[in-house]
């Protein structure tokens, strides 16, 4: 079977955010690399997502050599609300945009295609490792492969790494409903009260064409009450909008407090599929397309050192930050935890902007960062910030 198996550098599984990061990075290093792109749906398909893209990956992609952005697809402002109502609404001095991720992807996609990637429509189903390479499905091999098939990877499930589950996994429910006048300049953020268990959260994000991407996420280890209870939650937090009837799909969302081995053998995991989406806000697209670059890096430079060269860039870049959320998520239910982060982002706009680089990047706050939120702690439970 391997045999007949069509050689190429790199196989990519998945044409999501981190696939096609991947793959435009992988020839961006070595333009003259075969890679495959095997993905189960065609280019155009949907996700379910907030649609929010943080600065951070229009950053990341700039040194890909890529701009998806339009100017229109910008929101100035972001509104953080937290569990004891404390509201912190600023114009970050990067702004983030919104983009329907069936136009997203498909941008990326062709980006990558356009770079020389060969994509095909492909269901991935089984991987078989030796020490010379990888065969994917019997039909193609290569040195490597970069598992990036999302947060049900078969890929990572194939290599025996366990799925998230518990407070490390968040589920959720999106849908569109018509943006309220008056709130199309602004990423609405809202935390709940917290239910034992980690992350809760509304949002509300203005898509280009009037209508607002809205949606609850909650950690699968505080879900009760199943979708029904997520609907209420989302309708208590989104009270000004038009939820009635508006069609809602589920998702869900592997968080970094628990990981799997980023690299096995020859496999590199990226994005979803290698569990790096934020515990405190739900970003991954960032993560996604930073790892994804990353391994596409490693992959075509030295495949038998590739693993190390990738865990090592991946470390450098997040352990600090995934390192501090594991202790740091342990304090969110709390809901003192959220309002004082968020009264202090109202109070200073040095806090709100390392607070959207923590939530939305990959930093991490310093000793000098602790300091401050500690003068706002307990100030007054719903103080806002004028702007
Ligand atoms: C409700 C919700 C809201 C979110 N909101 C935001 C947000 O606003 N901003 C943000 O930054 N992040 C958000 N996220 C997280 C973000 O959606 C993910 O982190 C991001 O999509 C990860 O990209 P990826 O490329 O790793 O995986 P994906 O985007 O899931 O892409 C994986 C690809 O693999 C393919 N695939 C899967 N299995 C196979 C297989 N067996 N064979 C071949 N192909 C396969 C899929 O078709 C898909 O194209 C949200 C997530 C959810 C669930």
């Amino acid at each position: 079977m391997a045999a007949a198996a069509v050689p190429v550098d790199l196989i990519i599984v998945g044409a999501g955010p981190a696939g096609s990061a991947a793959a435009l990075a992988a020839l961006q290093a070595r333009p003259s690399a075969r890679v495959v792109l095997l993905d189960r749906a065609p280019l155009g398909r949907d996700k379910v997502c907030g649609d929010g893209i943080a600065p951070h990956v229009s950053r990341e992609l700039l040194a890909l050599g890529i701009d998806v952005t339009r100017p229109d697809e910008v929101v100035p402002g972001a509104r953080l609300v937290s569990p004891g109502g404390v509201v912190a609404s600023r114009r970050p001095r990067a702004p983030g945009h919104v983009i329907p991720r069936r136009v997203l992807d498909a941008r990326l996609l062709q980006a990558a295609i356009d770079r020389g990637a060969q994509f095909e429509l492909e269901k991935v189903a089984s991987l078989e490792q030796s020490t010379t390479g990888v065969t994917v499905n019997g039909r193609w091999r290569a040195p490597l492969v970069v598992g990036a098939d999302g947060s049900n990877s078969v890929v990572r499930r194939l290599l025996g790494e366990p799925a998230n589950h518990g407070s490390a996994l968040a589920v959720s429910i999106r849908g569109y409903a018509p943006t309220p006048a008056g709130t199309g300049d602004e990423l609405l953020f809202r935390w709940d009260n917290q239910r034992a268990g980690g992350l809760c959260y509304a949002w509300a994000f203005p898509t280009t064409n009037g209508t607002s991407n809205v949606g609850y996420a909650m950690s699968s280890a505080a879900r009760r009450g199943g979708r029904r209870v997520m609907e209420g939650r989302m309708h208590a937090l989104l009270p000004g909008f038009d939820l009635g009837g508006i069609e809602l799909t589920g998702h869900t969302l592997p968080l970094t407090t628990r990981r799997p081995r980023p690299a096995v053998g020859r496999v590199l995991l990226a994005g979803d599929a290698a569990s790096l989406i934020n515990p405190f806000t739900g970003e991954g697209i960032y993560a996604a397309v930073a790892s994804g670059a990353m391994a596409g890096r490693a992959a075509v430079m030295d495949a038998a050192s590739a693993h190390l060269v990738y865990s090592a860039a991946l470390a450098q870049r997040f352990a600090r930050q995934h390192r501090q959320s594991r202790i740091l998520y342990r304090m969110i239910d709390h809901s003192i935890t959220l309002d004082t982060a968020v009264r202090a982002s109202a109070g200073s706009e040095r806090t709100f902007e390392r607070l959207i680089d923590v939530g939305l990047g990959d930093a991490h706050f310093s000793v000098a960062d602790f300091a401050r939120f500690g003068r706002y702690v307990g100030a007054g439970s719903r103080a806002s910030n004028p702007s």
